[in-house]
């Protein structure tokens, strides 16, 4: 049915904008049911427009909303049927019965509520949305060119890095991935060390440690197959709900609604959802699962995502060339801007602290290595002095320092945010002549040059304390940027 609507009676966008151009659409969709949207091109409500009754005979209707059906022909050359509503939703019982008696007493045809009607304008919806995916789909390096099937493990490689993080700053990082570990037994038989320092700028290294766990996973217990069900991908390292289901839809067609920012958008725009988030994603999931096709549930799930990305943006969407435009609530109410509605935002505690960056002689730096477990676990970075309210005073610095040398503050701080909350740190610089030899209760210490350092596993916050301590450091690490949202 779905196919059927792709190549043949919607076609693809631009047979949409012909619909929008000439307002009209001749010929039956299925007997006896004419869709609200068959009748009622969008941007253009008022226009009367001609569509074929049951038995052949031509009827010239106005809108027919949402939830009512033509149940018999009309007689040929009645006049317009003259129908406000958008939707028996929003008529309220009271009104709509009256509505239905003076339509059929008005124009000879019985219009009444159709039980079916849900779930075809779903089904049409869909189909609509997927003959617009298939002209304006975006090609992402991860993606299968149309009609082929995706690679698992693509598919969950860039899932994983697309977590928090824009597809901008991940393409890079994932053909880099790819190029090194084209498969995931390539990426289990890599060092976790490896991993990090090739996850290294991208953000949340939990990430990078539960990919290479999880790659494990996949080479020795699944014999390199993914499992295919959302609820066997939710039991690998590093897959939450979301993630499951956007694989499981994207990689083997499973009908999960995997409902990102983009998707949040405009399904809360197509449905008017004023429930703020995170309260309404439950709510968001229910309404994308509801419109999910039984077939291309994985080209549903992209086509979602891509169009909140090009046309349902945050600010200023396009209504105007939305394939969902006769069905969007917000739109018509011109509430889409505001739409998602946010909760009030949390204020992130600020941490502040010190750091120690030490060069010697050949112009080699120390780092130190963090625990495996908590934020940033596994990494590397320059000796730091415990993170309170405020910054230690200069004596107190100095005796968190990792070797008596003669340190110097630097001008400015460093500042990064966490998810959870926002760091500042200032930094003490030493220019050394010889390493010391001891080097106390520190961590895996060990001295990096300048190539070492800018291949290692430092995540974008040790990278700017570095680079503050270093008065070449900009150039050391100027690829090194945050991401945060997709
Ligand atoms: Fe978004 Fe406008 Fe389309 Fe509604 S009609 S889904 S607000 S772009």
């Amino acid at each position: 049915m779905l196919q059927e609507d792709r190549s043949g009676r919607f076609g693809h966008q631009r047979e949409h904008a012909a619909l929008l151009t000439f307002g009209q659409f001749e010929g039956p969709r299925e007997a006896g049911n004419l869709e609200a949207h068959d009748l009622a091109p969008a941007q253009d409500k008022g226009r009367i427009v001609k569509a074929r009754a049951p038995h052949g005979r031509q009827c010239h209707l106005a809108r027919i909303p949402d939830g009512l059906r033509v149940a018999a022909p009309c007689r040929l050359g009645e006049a317009a049927v003259g129908l406000v509503l958008r939707s028996t939703l929003f008529a309220g019982p009271l009104f709509a019965g009256p509505l239905f008696v003076w339509l059929g007493l008005r124009h000879g045809a019985l219009i009444m509520p159709d039980k079916r009607a849900s779930a075809q304008n779903a089904k049409n919806q869909a189909a609509r949305l997927l003959a617009w995916y298939d002209v304006y789909r975006r090609d992402l390096p991860w993606r299968a060119p149309a009609g082929s099937r995706q690679d698992p493990y693509r598919v969950w490689l860039s899932e994983i890095m697309l977590q928090q993080t824009t597809v901008a700053a991940v393409a890079d990082y994932y053909r880099r991935f790819l190029a090194r570990w084209p498969t995931v037994e390539a990426l289990a038989a890599a060092k976790q060390d490896e991993v990090l320092a090739a996850w290294a700028g991208l953000g949340y290294y939990a990430r990078a440690r539960n990919l290479h766990k999880a790659a494990g996973v996949v080479a020795r217990e699944w014999g390199g197959r993914f499992p295919e069900t959302a609820e066997g991908l939710r039991a690998l390292p590093g897959i939450g709900p979301y993630t499951a289901g956007a694989i499981a839809a994207i990689a083997f067609d499973a009908r999960e609604a995997a409902v990102d920012a983009n998707a949040e958008r405009v399904l809360a725009r197509l449905y008017a959802v004023e429930t703020p988030l995170p309260a309404a994603k439950p709510i968001l999931r229910a309404h994308g699962q509801a419109l999910m096709p039984a077939a291309r549930a994985g080209d549903f799930v992209q086509a979602l995502m891509d169009l909140g990305s090009a046309v349902c943006t945050p600010k200023r969407p396009q209504c105007r060339i939305c394939p969902w435009a006769d069905y969007c609530e917000a739109a018509r109410r011109g509430i889409a801007e505001s739409l998602p509605r946010k909760g009030a935002e949390r204020v992130r505690p600020l941490k502040r602290g010190a750091a120690f960056v030490a060069r010697d002689a050949k112009g080699a730096v120390l780092v130190v290595k963090r625990p495996e477990k908590g934020l940033l676990g596994g990494m590397l970075e320059p000796p730091l002095g415990p993170w309170g309210e405020r910054f230690p005073t200069r004596a107190e610095a100095l005796l968190q320092a990792p070797f008596d040398a003669g340190w110097k503050k630097r001008a400015g701080i460093v500042r990064h945010g966490f998810t959870h909350f926002e760091l500042e740190i200032e930094v003490y610089a030493a220019e050394i002549a010889a390493r010391p030899k001891r080097l106390g209760a520190l961590a895996s210490p060990r001295w990096l040059d300048a190539s070492a350092l800018r291949a290692a596993a430092l995540p974008t916050v040790m990278r700017k304390i570095v680079a503050h301590g270093l008065d070449d450091g900009g150039p050391l690490f100027a690829q090194a940027k945050s991401a945060r949202s997709r």
